[in-house]
């Protein structure tokens, strides 16, 4: 607990736009050229063409660099960096979920962190750099953090910098209706982890707890129905403020040891990020148990979700109530019921726990694990 003296910083950024028809947004902007960062996917469901025609409307150039892939390398980074520098925008557009968004934003950081390196004295304004979700997942579209993989070394590296925060973030229902089920379930539990890693995060805070204990209501509301009916868009709306407001409480609190593990995990075995994570969610949540803060923050998430905490053990309610979510929306319960084999699974462990123990997220999480307690986690 914080003393009252104790100066503490709590803020939000971008503007944020949200609802059916927020796309037209860009639109409101005097840009004269404009460069999107996208992924092949966003040229194949048509979300690509969406904004598009809302640039055309508004005769606005655009270019687009849309070489992004899942889980962005430094190639991929390194290649749209020599876009922006040949195109001078004055806005970035980053179109696509947390692979797009990354992109940008680690464009972004090389840049301008490296300008005097790329630029002529005349070009070194920063553009007006726009985040618009087509997953309702990473949140990454209001934070200030951006992970970009080591192909070479299978791992992932996190970088944080305010410059990468988006001056605007577009929250538009319709990019993320054409989500398939599997990817909805993965980027939801996503939000999920988000949510309840921040709210019993050491760095969390009243502010951070507030937006962390919305996002999970609204993910125990709504991921459900997104998953069995893709055209409920009421309900992908919820979801994509639940996506938001779970980014904006981690990027204040930090996250805990769900996303330590997915992260190398992810990196390991090229698995999706909100997939590691629900995968590892729930043991989390039980290991955590342990500690009577967390026991005592559990307590709270639980009642301000509105689910009863009948045992009195609300690390073993939370944990309940995510595998019984997970079950509904077909997520494997394990490494080994994802397909990752047995022998790989062993020779990668010590790589794997080494990792996770040097990740950022370990320090914010409740309890410090041992490498053994690592190791117990992940045989589970
Ligand atoms: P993603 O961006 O990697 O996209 C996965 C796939 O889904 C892609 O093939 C993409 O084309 C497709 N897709 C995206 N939107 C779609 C749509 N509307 N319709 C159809 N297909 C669509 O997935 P993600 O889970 O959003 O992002 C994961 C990345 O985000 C990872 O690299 C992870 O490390 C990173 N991440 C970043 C933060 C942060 O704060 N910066 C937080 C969490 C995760």
């Amino acid at each position: 607990m914080s003393k009252l003296n104790d100066i503490r910083f709590f803020q939000v950024k971008p503007a944020i736009y949200y609802g059916i028809g927020a796309i037209e947004q860009v639109g409101n902007h005097d840009f004269k050229q404009v460069c999107i960062v996208t992924d092949e996917g966003m040229v194949k469901f048509g979300l690509l063409k969406m904004l598009t025609d809302v640039l055309d409307k508004h005769n606005i150039k655009y270019h687009v660099f849309s070489d992004v892939e899942p889980d962005p390398s430094t190639e991929i980074v390194e290649k749209g960096l020599t876009h922006i520098l040949m195109e001078k925008p004055d806005a970035l557009i980053a179109l696509g979920g947390g692979s797009a968004i990354d992109s940008a934003k680690a464009i972004i950081y090389y840049c301008y962190n490296f300008k005097k390196m790329f630029f002529e004295e005349d070009y070194i304004k920063k553009p007006y750099f726009i985040a618009m979700p087509t997953t309702a997942g990473t949140g990454s579209e209001v934070t200030e953090y951006a992970v970009i993989t080591d192909k070479k070394n299978n791992t992932k590296i996190p970088l944080t910098d305010i410059l990468m925060m988006p001056d605007a973030a577009i929250l538009e229902p319709k990019l993320i209706e054409s989500v398939p089920p599997a990817s909805t379930a993965a980027t939801g539990m996503d939000v999920l982890t988000h949510a309840v890693e921040a709210y019993v995060s050491t760095n969390n805070n009243p502010f951070s707890r507030c937006y962390a204990a919305k996002a999970a209501e609204l993910v125990f509301k709504s991921l459900y129905e997104c998953y069995v009916n893709g055209g409920n868009l009421e309900a992908k709306a919820s979801m994509q403020i639940a996506s938001c407001m779970a980014g904006i409480a981690f990027n204040s609190a930090g996250l805990g040891i769900t996303h330590s593990i997915a992260h190398a995990v992810g990196a390991q075995w090229h698995l999706p990020h909100g997939l590691a994570n629900a995968i590892g969610l729930p043991y989390v949540v039980r290991f955590n148990g342990q500690c009577g803060r967390a026991q005592h923050l559990y307590n709270r998430l639980l009642s301000a979700i509105g689910i009863p905490n009948v045992s009195g053990d609300a690390a073993e309610m939370l944990y309940n109530s995510i595998v019984t979510l997970c079950k509904e929306i077909n997520i494997p319960t394990s490494l080994k019921e994802q397909g990752i084999d047995e022998a790989d699974f062993k020779a990668s462990k010590d790589i794997i726990i080494g990792k996770a123990m040097k990740d950022v997220c370990t320090q914010t999480n409740p309890l410090s694990p041992t490498r053994e307690q690592f190791s117990e986690l992940l045989d589970q």
